[in-house]
């Protein structure tokens, strides 16, 4: 790509987290939290204005909430719209509204500060509730809340997602994975993110999204104007503020390139991912959603490898009933039978955080309390999960992994519970699945130097890359500073995955890939010369991966890992990679 500073425009440098370009108008997120809310001292004269500024922001926030209901209604119908209306009794709670009021006379801070302080004290009360529902009302006070400190730091100026009017390019300081998952994708023509990296979970749902994205953007959403125009480079990882015509031109071109090799890539779409010498490899699809089955087909997947359940759980103040997530397991089972999906038991925690404020603040969170350890003392949520899949595997073809498995102790654990889910269905009469097959993520450096015994206990491995890297490396995959040192390709990494593969082989098992790394058309030569039996990925990157291995012999693989467990630097092996691809493959590399 040529130089396209000199051209006046401006060009801010992030990292590429999402492949394909657009362009529109730039719509800047900001959400305030109560930790970012303003606080200072007001005088006894301030208290009225100060009222009357709270008065404001609710009426706007009371017309944002109809305006919502109303399009909402239009477009999904009255039922959906009625969830606004819960919201809207919150602004009308006279309570609430009395204790910030009483606030702000008695302790003279800024009604922002106030409201953002009452209203927590709401939130925390209704999530610490026994009943379901008042439990689900904290999720609405938070909504509530948000708005109304957004309208009340700048009134109509700091927006939230409702108020897009047109198809913008979306620039924010953070995206949770929830909020992406939410994305209105017919509004939302890409994103820009000032953190995050290439394995965040936003950056990965952004790929099962086939929506463009750049993070690690440092300060871009303080630097851009709401409404600006714009290009965003998921290809490169770049938002161009007010691209020339020369630049749009350029970017013209290499969309039309990406259009034929995309054309190119659905012609390979249904033929089986075999290598040129005829070695069969599974392509599988990693999915969020359990409704996601017609991207897992039109993909060309041979079935599910990593279905990240823990997307049931998010944004929701109560947990889903065991009852809920069987319908979710087996209508998704059902629907893509007889292929295989495998379900991964809940990985909560890291950058995954349920709406439970106080239970999650840790330092530490990707080191904390996550995945299969936070099961192994929630038993009562885990054994709700594990009876759900028991019963699902009745009617599909599912298979079940751990995630996060770093001990024999902690898979004895998780085991003991599915035999005593086991008993307990057997004994009210529930059909489930006796011989559900259960495998483990291999993702903590731990793991990979006991699978031989872990091997012992397992139907299958499935390698999780996005975490053996950040663990094996110590690289937070959340961190755009340290992006760069988050290598697929470093030395040790690939030693893990060779180790790993040869002590499932051994024991007689298989070893399947499901992180990011199997989803780069450069990288999954690599894995299979290495010997995985199957990669998962993101829909979105199938077809590629599939491309580069049908146009690839098995023994030229086998060299590349050969040359790649022999090298003591990560660039020169990932320059290996490279080089076979572009060799067997050039067009895929020229977009
Ligand atoms: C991984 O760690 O590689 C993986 C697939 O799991 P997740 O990205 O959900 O942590
Ligand atoms: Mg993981």
């Amino acid at each position: 790509m040529a130089d396209l500073g000199s051209r006046g425009e401006r060009i801010l440098n992030g990292i590429p987290a999402s492949r394909g370009v657009c362009r529109g108008k730039l719509f800047v997120l900001r959400q305030p939290t109560a930790h970012e809310t303003p606080q200072y001292r007001i005088s006894v004269n301030e208290v009225d204005a100060e009222y009357d500024r709270l008065q404001q922001a609710l009426l706007l926030t009371r017309q944002q909430l109809h305006d919502l209901q109303h399009r909402v209604s239009e477009t999904l119908g009255s039922d959906e719209a009625r969830i606004f209306d819960a919201q809207l009794l919150v602004l009308e709670d006279p309570s609430l509204i009395d204790e910030v009021r009483k606030a702000v006379g008695t302790d003279h801070v800024n009604i922002d500060h106030a409201f953002a302080r009452v209203a927590q004290r709401f939130i925390d009360g209704f999530a610490a509730m026994d009943d379901d529902y008042m439990r689900e009302r904290a999720i609405d006070i938070r909504d509530v809340t948000h708005r109304v400190l957004q309208n009340l730091a700048s009134p109509g100026s700091t927006p939230d997602l409702s108020q897009i009017r047109e198809p913008s390019i979306l620039v924010a300081h953070d995206l949770t994975p929830s909020q992406t998952a939410l994305l209105d994708r017919k509004m939302i023509l890409g994103f820009a993110t000032d953190l995050g990296s290439s394995t965040s979970h936003t950056a990965i749902l952004a790929r099962a999204l086939s929506l463009p994205a750049v993070t690690g953007l440092k300060d871009a959403s303080q630097r851009v104007v709401n409404g600006e125009y714009a290009l965003l480079d998921g290809f490169n990882g770049a938002l161009v503020l007010h691209p020339s015509e020369q630049t749009l031109f350029e970017y013209g071109q290499i969309e039309r390139r990406y259009l034929a090799m995309e054309e190119k890539l659905r012609q390979d779409r249904e033929l089986p991912a075999v290598t040129l010498d005829r070695h069969e490899i599974v392509l599988s699809a990693n999915i969020e959603n359990a409704g996601e089955t017609s991207e897992v087909l039109a993909s060309g997947a041979e079935g599910v490898g990593l279905f990240r359940t823990e997307y049931l759980f998010l944004e929701r103040a109560t947990h889903p009933s065991e009852e809920e997530q069987y319908t979710a397991y087996r209508q998704l089972a059902e629907r893509l039978h007889p292929a295989p999906v495998i379900i991964r038991t809940l990985d909560l925690g890291g950058d995954k955080m349920p709406v439970q404020p106080d239970a999650f603040t840790e330092r530490n969170p990707f080191l904390g309390w996550r995945a299969i350890r936070l099961c192994l003392q929630e038993r009562d949520l885990f054994r709700a999960q594990l009876r759900a899949i028991l019963r699902a595997a009745v009617t599909g073809n599912i298979k079940m992994m751990y995630p996060m498995i770093s001990s024999l102790d902690e898979l004895g654990q998780a085991n003991e519970l599915v035999a005593e889910c086991k008993a307990s269905l057997a004994a009210e009469g529930i059909p489930y699945q006796a011989d559900l097959e259960i495998g483990v993520m291999v993702e903590i450096p731990s793991a990979v130097i006991i699978a031989d015994s872990l091997a012992r206990h397992l139907r299958f491995f499935s390698i999780g890359t996005n975490d053996l890297i950040q663990y094996t490396l110590a690289v937070d995959r959340m961190n755009p500073k340290i992006a760069h040192l988050h290598q697929p390709t470093h030395p040790a990494v690939v030693r893990m995955i060779k180790a790993t593969i040869d002590a499932s082989h051994q024991a007689g098992i298989w070893t399947g890939v499901c992180g990011e790394m199997a989803g780069d058309p450069v990288l999954a030569p690599l894995l299979l010369g290495l010997g995985a039996d199957e990669l998962s990925v993101s829909p979105s990157l199938l077809p590629s991966v599939k491309y580069v291995l049908r146009r690839l012999k098995l023994s030229e693989a086998r060299e590349l890992a050969y040359f790649a467990l022999q090298s003591e630097s990560a660039s020169e092996i990932l320059e290996r990679c490279r080089k076979l691809v572009r060799s067997i493959a050039p067009e895929l590399l020229a977009c």
